[in-house]
């Protein structure tokens, strides 16, 4: 045959044949089975004689015993009682696995009693009276026989071994594959969205999935404050202590601290050592004893964070530890998209001279405003202020000394106002403030209280002191008149306009068909 065109096997047995040539000398170990005379043969001796190991048996169960026992390379078993007895011997012979040639000697039984024979497991069926020559062939190729079965068994068993590696290979990059999804899935979802609550929300539950997590926890600083998310399905009290953990990385100016899901248990933060609070690296980093991960969050050059990852049962791998640290940057990614869209959209609402919200953002706090009043029968008021003559200041001091004198009355009504009121700048030198929850008498009030601080204040300008005073329009839901937004911001125009009709720096309250004028803690009509 080419060698080229060989089979693997084949090769194998070739190669195999050339670096073993006494493979069919000595020493072979030869059970030979059968009555004492034929243990006296000839023949036997010369096999010792060659070098070959012989044991003699008369039993079967003997027999059988030293085959479970020694693997012998062939069997020589004389059947003087025909085909039956050998076969029975055949299948005993079978259960117990042996790679031994057997070859037997018998009487003549005919062509179909001796393929029954072999069909059972024999290598070969000699009948008596065997000659030398016949026997030795036999053996011959019945060790061949032998020895090739050795090696194809060797081989596929080399090939199932290297079948079971492949698979398991295949299972990891089957793994690695449903892993990197999972990741490639995370990234995007994370950069995709530009509300961190969101990204948050979406940063949990993809972890959770990627690699198994007892503890993850999350800590933003701001400027002003600090937030930390966390979660741990068993271990709420080590929860609470990673939360403090991630806040005592972060400068103490940092305060007030927020939680998004619940206060920081302190006792609990009380069981962390002193060397758990040195400060983060600038890398992401494994624990020592690799349990622990943490991953800093350069979110932009004023607000930083840190995740941080345990995992109670088994350690972080190499390959997470890589895996993860590229969630981090992604994560960092997707918290600075988020916080640059949240600053434009709040640049967006608001007016730049004075840091009011703009009238658009006003007007939706209105809307919002009168949906409620709507809905829940609340009362809710509208003030309109406008400065009065402020056109005289812009002409005589100049635009300068006006934008100070807004910027100036903006922040005296911020002042002014409750946490939960809303001041906007309406347009020009007038201002809108929404009152939620507030009757009209809580309402006169605070505009009478809003109206003399303007007029009692001093406004510095560049060129001095400036005074001022302002009238102020004030319009009340619910009220049978006004049934849409337009129509309350009117009713607290045409009160301003009453104001400013009836003298100025006063409070006039709209009501229906009529106005009414408040002079110090005086109500009066007043015409529209
Ligand atoms: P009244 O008592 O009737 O309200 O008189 P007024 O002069 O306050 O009202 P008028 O509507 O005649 O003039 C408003 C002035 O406000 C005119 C405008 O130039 C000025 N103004 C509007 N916006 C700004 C601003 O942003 N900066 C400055 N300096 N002036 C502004
Ligand atoms: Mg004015
Ligand atoms: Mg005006």
């Amino acid at each position: 045959m080419n060698k080229d065109r060989m089979s693997t096997v084949e090769t194998a047995i070739c190669d195999s044949f050339r670096s073993d040539p006494t493979r069919l000398n000595p020493p072979s170990s030869v059970c030979i089975s059968g009555r004492p005379e034929f243990h006296h043969q000839a023949l036997w001796r010369h096999l010792e004689k060659a070098g070959h190991a012989v044991y003699r048996f008369t039993e079967d169960l003997a027999l059988l015993d030293a085959v479970g026992a020694c693997s012998p390379s062939a069997i020589v078993y004389e059947i003087p009682a025909g085909r039956e007895r050998a076969v029975q011997f055949l299948n005993q012979l079978a259960k117990l696995n042996h790679d031994a040639c057997v070859i037997l000697v018998g009487p003549e039984i005919g062509a179909e009693s001796v393929a029954h024979c072999l069909r059972s497991g024999a290598f070969d069926y000699l009948t008596v009276p065997v000659s030398s020559a016949r026997f030795m062939t036999s053996l011959h190729d019945g060790l061949v026989n032998r020895h090739t079965f050795r090696v194809v068994r060797n081989l596929s068993q080399e090939l199932a071994q290297s079948n079971e590696r492949l698979a398991e290979e295949r299972n990891a990059l089957t793994h690695w594959n449903r892993t990197l999804l999972a990741l490639n899935h995370l990234t995007q979802v994370l950069t995709a969205s530009l509300d961190s609550e969101t990204i948050v929300r979406s940063l949990f539950t993809g972890l959770a999935t990627l690699v198994p997590l007892d503890i993850i926890g999350l800590a933003c600083a701001e400027p002003h404050r600090i937030m930390t998310w966390s979660r741990s399905s068993a271990w709420t009290c080590q929860e609470m202590q990673v939360r403090e953990w991630l806040l005592r990385h972060f400068p103490e100016d940092a305060k007030p601290r927020t939680s998004s899901r619940q206060p920081l248990d302190l006792v609990g933060a009380e069981a962390l050592s002193r060397e758990d609070c040195a400060p983060l690296s600038s890398f992401p980093a494994v624990g020592d004893d690799r349990h622990t991960m943490t991953i800093p969050l350069p979110i932009s050059p004023d607000r930083q964070g840190v995740l941080y990852l345990e995992r109670r049962e088994g350690t972080f791998t190499d390959a997470e530890f890589k895996m993860l640290s590229t969630v981090g940057t992604s994560l960092a990614m997707a918290l600075r998209n988020a916080s640059t869209h949240q600053m434009i959209q709040e640049l967006a609402l608001r007016d730049s001279m004075t840091g009011l919200l703009n009238r658009r953002a006003l007007e939706d706090v209105l809307a919002r405003e009168f949906k409620g009043g709507f809905r829940y029968r609340s009362s809710a008021c509208l003030l309109l202020v406008d400065l009065d003559y402020f056109k005289a200041i812009n002409d005589q001091l100049g635009h300068l000394a006006g934008d100070q004198v807004l910027r100036g009355t903006a922040a005296l009504m911020r002042r002014a106002v409750r946490d939960i009121d809303v001041v906007g700048r309406y347009g020009g030198e007038e201002f809108g403030i929404v009152l939620p929850h507030t009757d009209l008498d809580c309402a006169l009030v605070l505009a009478e209280r809003l109206r003399r601080e303007i007029e009692s204040q001093e406004f510095e300008a560049d060129q001095g002191i400036v005074r001022i005073t302002a009238s102020i329009g004030i319009a009340h839901i619910p009220a049978v008149t006004i049934r849409s937004v337009s129509e309350w911001i009117a009713a607290a125009d045409s009160a301003l306009y009453g104001a400013k009709a009836s003298g100025r720096n006063r409070v006039v309250v709209h009501v229906p068909d009529q106005a009414v004028l408040v002079e110090g803690a005086t109500v009066m009509l007043a015409a529209p």
